[in-house]
């Protein structure tokens, strides 16, 4: 049962105005939009060096969204038809009440999917929890499968409890996929990450560097480049013609895989005629592309006139851009870092 937009802890409304369908929403370009990705907090437990290698000056609690918040804009984006939904950040386990969120906005109605991105610290005494409440799949970043490396990349010796986490993951039955971001040296640390997907049921993700926050000053290798050195591991590696997600993620599989490899090559194969998503950035800002500033503000539509929260967005999406902007790095004009867009 769909209910009340505006109020959707409340159930009453529901009851009386039924059951609302489902739109499709569609952009200027006719691409169908479905899919959004929620950022609930800019703050993050690790020092990526391509994302907040200095952290970020944390914003004050007012300025972000409430869970309560954050189900209104979900509620409304289901009327339109957006019905699914990554949670992200900064880092979303840090956050409290991060779990329970999930479980609401899992239980709102018309919500099909729920997807976390974490980095996978806090994840192994959640992830039994996470599973159990319907969570339909998980994120985890992972640059190195090394300590040392893993240490010298996000300014932390974690990755014992990020280990932990992607068993904890699996054993919870969660479908797991690593995202690895393909760093400048990284050459050395492909094969033994994309072992993860050799014995165990692991998509893992290779993704390029995006000109975006500090990833601007730190190119690294792209997919072709990745791809001739996994080869020489897995000589048989061939592009499969699965969808394995919502994202734009191309994947391969080699005898000896178990899972998959995929890239997520924004960078030197543009896929923006693809592109199905909107993002919410933890204070509220509605972004149409990840490469523009442009961004509808929801927090002060739902703050100050939340009756135009569905025109509000449907109008952002209307507007999105046709492509990013990448190759032109003067076109660029988003000057937030990832971890304050949610990546
Ligand atoms: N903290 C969580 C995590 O690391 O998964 C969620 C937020 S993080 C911003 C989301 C994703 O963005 C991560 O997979 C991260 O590796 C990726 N990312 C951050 N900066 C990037 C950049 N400049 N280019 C490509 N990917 C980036
Ligand atoms: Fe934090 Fe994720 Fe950015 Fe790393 S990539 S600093 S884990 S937000």
């Amino acid at each position: 049962r769909r209910r009340c937009a505006l109020c959707p802890g409340c159930a009453i409304i529901g009851k009386i105005f039924g059951e609302r369908p489902a739109q499709t929403m569609r952009d200027q370009f006719g691409r169908t939009i479905d899919y959004m990705r929620l950022s609930i907090t800019d703050r993050c437990n690790l020092r990526c060096r391509y994302c907040m290698p200095n952290g970020v000056q944390p914003l004050p609690h007012g300025d972000i969204l409430s869970y309560e918040e954050l189900l209104q804009v979900a509620a409304t984006a289901v009327t339109l038809g957006i019905t699914r939904f990554k949670v992200t950040g900064g880092e979303p386990l840090v956050r409290r009440g991060c779990v329970d969120f999930v479980r609401r906005l899992k239980a709102l109605p018309g919500v099909e999917q729920v997807t976390l991105t974490t980095n996978g610290l806090l994840l192994a005494p959640l992830a039994g929890e996470l599973a159990a409440l319907g969570l339909d799949g998980v994120n985890i970043s992972l640059d190195a499968a090394d300590r040392r490396s893993y240490a010298a990349i996000t300014g932390f010796d974690g990755l014992d409890a990020v280990r932990a986490g992607i068993d904890a993951a699996l054993a919870a039955g969660l479908k797991t996929k690593l995202n690895c971001v393909l760093l400048a040296g990284c050459e050395d640390r492909l094969v033994p990450l994309a072992r993860y997907a050799e014995a165990r049921p692991i998509d893992v993700r290779f993704i390029e560097v995006m000109p975006i926050g500090a990833g601007a000053a730190q190119p690294g290798p792209g997919r072709d480049a990745a791809l001739a050195l996994l080869r020489a591991a897995w000589p048989n590696l061939h592009p499969v013609q699965e969808r394995r997600g919502n994202g734009p993620a191309r994947y391969y599989a080699a005898d000896g895989l178990t899972g998959r490899i995929g890239f997520i090559d924004a960078v030197s194969h543009k896929f923006c005629a693809r592109c199905n998503r909107v993002r919410l950035t933890s204070t509220g800002q509605l972004k149409p592309c990840l490469c523009y500033e442009a961004a509808a503000d929801l927090r002060a539509v739902l703050r100050g006139n939340p009756d135009a929260l569905t025109q509000t967005l449907r109008q952002a999406v209307f507007q999105k851009p046709r492509a990013h902007c990448f190759e032109d790095r003067t076109a660029i004009t988003e000057r937030r870092g990832m971890s304050q867009i949610g990546g």
